[in-house]
């Protein structure tokens, strides 16, 4: 038992030390209701005080009051003793009444009138009686049981002359305030608890944050180790596929003429193959460059209709092989501030992607200044993008799969990778497509 208790504190010191962000937790669980606690018990007992002094002060005044009638009716006991029972039935705090002359021998005192009939006549040898026949003020004191506290108050009665005549001698019961407090009291440690329990499931609710933002930390570094990982696997094999595609090219330039029908067809699957794969691990390496921004960009002012002539040039061929119209009109255009190189990439992903995606017809490139910015777009007459697709489109890996897509090879990073780079050159890449009518990708660069 106990080791398992020295196993748990050290295993919870452990935890803190690692995580000392949960010490705000603990400290707001300690705090909070210790704090509502003291309060609690600080007022409580000033509470207490005030009532007590409050019942002192009121036994007193009634003393005093009784001490001015009772003076005159001392010499009728009958009388004496029916003012005692009607203050008693007035007063419920009053528990006892009794008023006391000097017994014969004088020594002790005598009850002549008494809220408890009983006692009428009977001798009282009590100390306070002694005490307060020689005190002017006479005496106060706070007494009782567990079950009910009093005010035993009493003083002398004394005839005009200040001649001592009798005592007077009264308990106030503190029971009704008494009840009151404790009521308070037991309200008050309700409101204490309640607000422990509040405070508990705030604590817990915080921890449990405290847990998301700790599994998010994990995630984070997970992702990042796999990113390096990627980053890490592209870049090995880079340099074999390279090492294949050149043996390749090198054999079936050197075997142009030996291979047979058959084996040039394999062969030209292989290259294929190849250089889908090529294409793929540089775009995963590209992804990861960007993210890490290993990408420098080198943004200068730069004139566009060079490069766009320059994008259209290189992707013609592969329009051509398709039988699609590929135009450039020039006009003058104004000076930009882009990476020449990078826009360059842009363009030609987007050019690639209409031919991808065009299956007849034509692809038009156009251009204009817009404000602060050079809007170019390259407009196709392909399959098109339904709204729904267009959401998700600039996420990564997003490839749209149906029937008219599906024999094409796409890996989903093309428009990722050019909307981050047009976003590092402080401009975007938007959309319009009309599914089965062609798409228009616009990309919006500043002016110089
Ligand atoms: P990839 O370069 O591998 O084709 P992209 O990120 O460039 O990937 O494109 C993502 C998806 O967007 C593609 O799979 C394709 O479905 C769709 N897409 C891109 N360009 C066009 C276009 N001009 N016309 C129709 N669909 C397109």
């Amino acid at each position: 038992m106990k080791e398992l208790l020295i196993k748990s504190i050290s295993v919870a010191i452990r935890f803190i030390r690692e995580n000392p962000e949960v010490i705000f937790s603990l400290i707001l669980l300690v705090f909070i209701p210790a704090a509502i606690f003291l309060n609690t018990y600080y007022t409580i007992g000033k509470f207490q005080k005030n009532i007590n002094t409050i019942i002192h002060t009121k036994a007193i005044l009634a003393e005093n009051i009784i001490n001015l009638t009772a003076k005159d009716l001392l010499a009728s006991p009958d009388r004496l003793q029916t003012l005692v029972e009607k203050i008693v039935l007035e007063n419920e705090e009053i528990k006892k009444f009794d008023i006391l002359i000097r017994d014969e021998n004088n020594e002790g005192f005598r009850v002549i009138a008494s809220n408890d009939a009983s006692s009428i006549g009977t001798d009282s040898l009590e100390l306070q009686n002694i005490l307060a026949w020689n005190q002017k003020e006479g005496i106060a004191n706070l007494g009782g049981n567990d079950t009910e506290r009093f005010w035993n108050i009493t003083k002398t009665i004394n005839d005009d002359t200040g001649e001592k005549r009798a005592l007077v001698s009264l308990a106030f019961s503190l029971a009704p305030s008494d009840r009151l407090v404790n009521s308070t009291i037991n309200l008050s440690y309700l409101m204490v608890l309640l607000t422990i329990i509040i405070v508990l499931f705030l604590v817990s609710n915080q921890a449990r944050l405290f847990g998301y933002a700790l599994t998010l930390s994990k995630l984070k570094e997970v992702d990042r180790m796999k990113d390096n990982f990627i980053s890490m696997a592209s870049h090995e094999l880079r340099s074999p596929l390279t090492a294949i595609k050149g043996y390749l090219e090198f054999f079936m330039e050197k075997n142009e003429k030996k291979v047979d029908a058959d084996s040039r067809h394999y062969l030209e699957n292989i290259s294929l193959s190849i250089n889908r794969l090529e294409s793929l691990v540089n775009d995963i390496l590209e992804v990861s460059r960007l993210e890490d921004n290993q990408i420098p960009m080198n943004i200068i002012m730069t004139e566009p209709i060079p490069i766009i002539i320059e994008s259209a040039q290189e992707m013609k061929p592969a329009a051509d092989q398709k039988g699609l119209v590929l135009t450039f009109l020039p006009t003058s255009l104004p000076k930009i501030e882009a990476d020449p190189e990078r826009l360059k990439q842009i363009l030609i992903n987007l050019i690639s992607n209409a031919i991808k995606y065009t299956p007849a017809g034509k692809i038009d490139i156009f251009a204009k200044a817009k404000g602060r910015k050079l809007l170019i777009t390259v407009a196709d007459t392909g399959i098109g993008i339904s709204s729904e697709d267009q959401a998700t489109l600039f996420k990564k890996f997003s490839r749209i799969q149906n029937e008219k897509t599906k024999d094409i090879v796409s890996t989903g990073l093309g428009l990722w990778i050019a909307s981050d780079l047009a976003k590092k050159m402080n401009g975007d890449i938007t959309i319009e497509s009309i599914e089965g009518v062609g798409s228009h990708f616009t990309l919006h660069i500043p002016l110089a």
